[in-house]
């Protein structure tokens, strides 16, 4: 009879040496986050780059901490080419809520009308359409059609990372106020 390590040892080349191999991947994450309330901050306690940005790693993987919890929590994978944002301000910050996908572009005008990057202006000025709906940019409203585009992304999933109605979601997806700009 071999020992379980011998097994895994012989089956998988000798790869399997950590304690813990056998906890699955959301467990690992779930467990280095410090959830807390719906709306607060969950802070990742794992490795956190001097960025102030955390790091998830798992068979030498290594992804950042927001993705992992997008994917973990919605299923979602952030596109290649984007990246997640906080709504919060928190670099560490891990909770679903707070995080939602975007563009460089979109991430560089946040932080900058959140007073960030070094700009002028508030997120008024950054974010200046006036089409009556809640806190929506264009560019929102186009990662919101692209995403839902690009499939695998549920209208709940959507809802919840850029913070509004799952009604809301689906006027913009039918375009029922933004109809002009459907291409
Ligand atoms: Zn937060």
């Amino acid at each position: 009879m071999q020992s379980i390590q011998a097994y895994l040892d012989d089956k998988l080349g000798g790869t399997v040496r950590r304690p813990g191999w056998w906890i699955p991947s959301d467990r690992q994450f779930w467990r280095r986050v410090d959830r807390r309330g719906e709306d607060e901050c969950w802070l990742w306690t794992g490795y956190v780059h001097r960025s102030g940005y955390g790091w998830f790693e798992r068979w030498g993987d290594r992804v950042p901490a927001t993705h992992a919890a997008l994917r973990f929590a919605d299923g979602v994978d952030v596109p290649s080419g984007m990246v997640v944002c906080h709504r919060c301000d928190n670099p560490g910050c891990v909770n679903p809520a707070h995080l939602w996908i975007g563009t460089h572009t979109d991430n560089m005008q946040d932080m900058i009308a959140k007073g960030r990057g070094g700009g002028k202006g508030g997120r008024d000025a950054a974010r200046g359409e006036d089409h009556g709906m809640a806190k929506l940019s264009q560019a929102e409203v186009d990662d919101i059609r692209a995403l839902h585009a690009g499939g695998g992304v549920t209208q709940a999933a959507l809802s919840r990372q850029f913070g509004v109605s799952r009604a809301q979601i689906q006027r913009i997806l039918s375009g029922a106020r933004w109809g002009t700009r459907i291409p």
